[in-house]
């Protein structure tokens, strides 16, 4: 099944193009249901806003893929995205802002005034970093304020810096940017950590780390860059202030599922649920990876879960071509 032939669209529409199966989101989920759905032989659209990776390109080493002891975001990702490639997935970069179901189609728009149709999509599309929500975050935003170490630890060489959240990624963070930091404050708003173990230990045995419980920031303040921040005793109530040239905000993520159209079943923190096809509450449109509603957030897992979208959506495929060949008979 090839795609259509390209058409021009109208209402500012740049151009129309037509898949069997639209991917939205070139992380691990997306890149791995576009090799499932590329094996299957089906036209298959992948649509990213940045490069093919997602989170695997603000993630320095990869150390719990099963196969792969060590190996670096990057690197994982290329391999990704020429595995899906091998098989047939299109490419094209565009920030998907809304889809919709239109009669027997998907419709996927962009912000930047593409608009492609499908039988089937498969929304890979993440998530963003939360905002702590502060006086000062937004200000010093790119001026001390960071939401990845990767691309902007080394910016901070020899500088005393403070890492926010307790998660995995706060406590991987942390223990990265001791790289180039003389100094890291691991803050977080409880006594106990919610990472990895393993991570833990890796922290706990760092000289440079110094975790700083049962405290949040309650701001963010400097002179064009960030000189400190001003933290609350969670127990106590207790002010103080941490002089930092830096801050690196690790207290989750926010799902990108503001994307649909038509109402869709989400969990109370905006994750969209699906069933064990992972279908979601729109028929026809399958949920994978980060912005799925579920228990962990894994590389690991969010493949095992593009791999059954991928599956389940090429089943629905063939029935709905069965259905059409019964109909053209009858
Ligand atoms: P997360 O697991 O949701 O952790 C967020 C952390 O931020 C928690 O410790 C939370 O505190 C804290 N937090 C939340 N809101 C806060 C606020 N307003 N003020 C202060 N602290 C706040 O997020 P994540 O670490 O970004 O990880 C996201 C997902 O990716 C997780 O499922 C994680 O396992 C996965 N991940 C895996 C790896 C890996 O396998 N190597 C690496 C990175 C991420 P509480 O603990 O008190 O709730």
């Amino acid at each position: 099944m090839l795609p259509l032939p390209f058409r021009e669209g109208g209402w500012g529409v740049r151009c129309m193009k037509s898949y069997d199966v639209i991917v939205v989101g070139a992380g691990p989920a997306g890149l791995t249901a576009a090799l499932y759905t590329g094996r299957a032989r089906l036209s298959t659209l992948v649509l990213e806003k940045m490069g093919p990776g997602g989170q695997l390109l603000n993630t320095e080493l990869v150390e719990d893929y099963t196969g792969f002891a060590s190996i670096t975001g990057h690197e994982m990702a290329r391999l990704f995205e020429e595995h899906a490639l091998k098989f047939g997935a299109e490419m094209a970069y565009g920030t998907v802002s809304e889809i919709w179901t239109e009669g027997a189609r998907k419709r996927v728009r962009t912000e930047e005034g593409d608009e492609y149709e499908a039988k089937a999509v498969i929304v890979c599309s993440g998530g963003m970093p939360r905002k702590l929500g502060v006086p000062g975050e937004a200000e010093l935003a790119g001026r001390g304020v960071s939401y990845c170490a990767i691309c902007d630890g080394a910016f901070f060489k020899d500088q005393i810096l403070a890492v926010v959240g307790g998660g995995d990624s706060a406590v991987e963070e942390a223990t990265f940017l001791t790289r180039y930091a003389s100094k890291v404050y691991l803050v977080h708003r409880r006594d106990e950590l919610r990472a990895q173990k393993i991570l833990q230990e890796r922290m706990f045995n760092n000289p440079k780390i110094e975790a700083v419980w049962n405290t949040v920031v309650g701001e963010i303040g400097g002179e064009g860059e960030v000189q400190w921040i001003r933290t609350r005793d969670a127990i106590d109530g207790k002010v103080g202030k941490l002089e930092v040239g830096g801050v690196f905000i690790y207290v989750g993520f926010k799902p990108s599922s503001d994307i649909f159209r038509d109402p869709i079943k989400c969990d109370p923190l905006g994750f969209v649920i699906t069933d064990d096809k992972m279908e979601s509450s729109q028929p026809g449109i399958f949920v994978a990876g980060d912005v799925r509603s579920q228990f962990v957030r894994q590389i690991t897992n969010a493949v095992g879960d593009a791999t059954t979208a991928a599956v389940a959506a090429t089943k629905l495929l063939e029935e709905l071509e069965h259905a059409e060949q019964d109909q053209a008979v009858a």
